[in-house]
């Protein structure tokens, strides 16, 4: 199964393109752009052990910055078809199992290679189109984010297989990376696409055999990539795609007991729930499930009285804004000194004033819209529960979802540092800043660390390195995932591995050897190769 052959080179991230004016990839991908939106809905199936289908109920994917717009029909499996896509993925786990890992390595690496090439436009403009994110910000996704995930982990995967014990003279130790008993239930968010891929190939890489239910908003993208799989010679049933209600899910897949792992990004809602689930039929189960999420967040930004008002002013406008907020590491609290206020406020506003919000395909835009109707109306209500309350100031910030779901960037100026919307995710372009006064930064600290129930990303502005060490220890526990002089959001594959603790998550790091290791199960192995021939022992012998 682990048969050794370490051949996989340590890989580099994807290069990210311009698609600067003149460059061929914006000729390209404005014609894909262009190719895509003129389509006909696409009509997407269900893919269970291999076969294709496109029966029972239908979910519609639109485009959230012109909702009319129906992109693709999808077919959504009912509890039937999810209890046969965990017997499709039991039924493929032998074979996937014992195939060499090399071979189940090639799949993924071509996968990436396709991904990269051929298919880049395509998977570009479905992020794009179905999920509302600019040019630039699906590049970075569902390019080379996603194809960073296939290389990396494969690596990853190489030396975990190459990590064996020690052994003794006459014997030999091997430790076999066996992938866990049962089948994995990978269950994905619609923000990320690479995210989506990442789910059920990380523990598909490790031999396992998955049930994957990508998030409805997203089975546009998602199932560009499933085909992606099918053409880099993924085998039937190794990864079953089942767009389907979540609630289906729990009370199906989730439920039976092979399911040996729980791969999930998304709400800490949906996560907790989960959890209680799982433990409430703990006896249920074969094996005790591994339980992997990464939740929400409501990531800070703290700037010290030394910070760089303008370094500071760009972090926090990149950080809170782009992909409309929709980031789980998107800044979503600032705290920032009296002092500096003044100027940051001015700067900030100025260059709010300078963003456009719009269709996705006009590429001076610098925002779309945020994914739908459910998403518009919970981020309106905490807009319009700031300006009706006497705590806070909506300095800037209006919505309007007649033809898109868009949000313009707000700005809240909250007077206590335990406001509504300092605390809770909002999911969406709104950024709440706390002024403290200079002499009270360590109470502005303190409420930093642990206002919030949330510890995902955060960053600290600074300029003398006392200041900075002091911040980075005084906020040691409040992210997992910790920037300095640099805004909260843009982790790479390889480079920042991604998690983090408290009600956001397992902190089992994404993108990292860590996240690896969850989906195997070692088995340890001693042979001795002279085997004793006596009971007694030499100091037992007469003297
Ligand atoms: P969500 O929790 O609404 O949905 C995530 C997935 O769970 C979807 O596929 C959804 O259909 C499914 N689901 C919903 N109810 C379910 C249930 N009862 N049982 C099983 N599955 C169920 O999240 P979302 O809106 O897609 O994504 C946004 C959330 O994801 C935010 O909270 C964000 O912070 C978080 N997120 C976290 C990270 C991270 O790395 N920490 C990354 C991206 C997104």
């Amino acid at each position: 199964m682990n048969n050794a052959i370490f051949k996989v080179p340590q890989p580099v991230n994807e290069p990210v393109l311009s698609y600067a004016p003149g460059s061929p990839e914006r000729a390209a991908i404005k014609a894909e752009l262009e190719r895509q939106s003129k389509a006909a809905p696409l009509k997407i199936p269900t893919v269970i052990g291999g076969k294709a289908s496109f029966d029972g109920q239908k979910g519609y994917c639109r485009m959230p910055h012109d909702h009319a717009h129906v992109l693709a029909e999808y077919a959504i499996a009912g509890k039937e078809q999810l209890v046969a896509a965990v017997e499709a993925a039991e039924a493929a786990k032998p074979a996937w199992a014992a195939l060499p890992w090399t071979q189940r390595a090639a799949i993924f690496l071509k996968a990436a290679d396709l991904l990269a090439g051929p298919w880049r436009h395509r998977m570009n403009a479905a992020t794009m189109l179905g999920q509302s994110k600019t040019m630039f910000q699906a590049e970075i996704d569902s390019a080379c984010e996603l194809a960073d995930f296939l290389r990396f982990n494969v690596y990853f995967a190489q030396e975990i297989y190459k990590n064996q014990p020690e052994s003794s003279p006459a014997m030999w130790n091997r430790l076999e990376h066996r992938p866990l008993s049962g089948f994995v239930l990978a269950v994905s968010p619609f923000n990320f696409t690479a995210i989506g891929g990442n789910l059920p190939t990380a523990p598909a890489i490790m031999g396992n055999t998955v049930v994957w239910k990508p998030a409805s908003t997203a089975v546009f993208s998602n199932y560009m990539f499933y085909q992606i799989l099918e053409e880099a010679g993924l085998p039937a049933g190794v990864i079953n795609f089942v767009p389907s209600r979540g609630t289906d899910v729990s009370e199906t897949a989730l439920m039976d007991r092979r399911m040996a792992g729980f791969h999930f990004t998304g709400s800490t809602d949906v996560f907790s729930d989960v959890w209680r689930k799982v433990g409430e039929n703990i006896k249920l189960y074969e094996n005790y499930p591994r339980l992997v999420g990464e939740t929400g967040g409501k990531d800070f930004v703290f700037a010290h009285n030394s910070a760089n008002v303008d370094h500071l002013v760009v972090a926090l406008v990149r950080g809170a804004y782009e992909y409309q907020g929709q980031k789980c590491s998107a800044a979503s609290r600032a705290y920032i000194p009296e002092s500096l206020w003044p100027s940051v406020k001015e700067k900030m506003l100025a260059e709010i004033a300078k963003i456009k919000v719009g269709d996705v395909r006009d590429f001076r835009n610098f925002m779309g819209a945020v994914i739908d109707d459910k998403a518009f109306k919970s981020i309106t209500s905490y807009i319009d529960y700031a300006k009706s309350s006497p705590d806070a100031e909506v300095l800037c910030g209006s919505y309007d979802d007649s033809k898109g779901y868009f949000v313009q960037p707000t700005l809240i100026l909250a007077a206590k540092p335990d406001f509504k919307t300092m605390v809770e995710e909002i999911f969406g372009p709104v950024l709440t800043v706390y002024v403290y006064k200079d002499s009270e930064m360590e109470a502005a600290l303190e409420s930093c660390r642990t206002a919030s129930p949330y510890a995902l990303t955060g960053a600290v502005f600074a300029k003398e390195r006392p200041d900075i060490e002091y911040l980075e220890a005084a906020l040691c526990d409040a992210a997992g995932n910790f920037y300095i002089n640099d805004k909260p959001t843009g982790a790479v594959v390889g480079q920042q591995p991604f998690g983090g603790g408290r009600a956001s998550g397992t902190n089992d790091k994404a993108g990292s050897i860590l996240n690896m290791l969850r989906w195997c199960s070692p088995r340890t192995i001693k042979e001795t190769f002279v085997s004793p021939a006596a009971v007694e022992y030499p100091f037992m012998a007469q003297e």
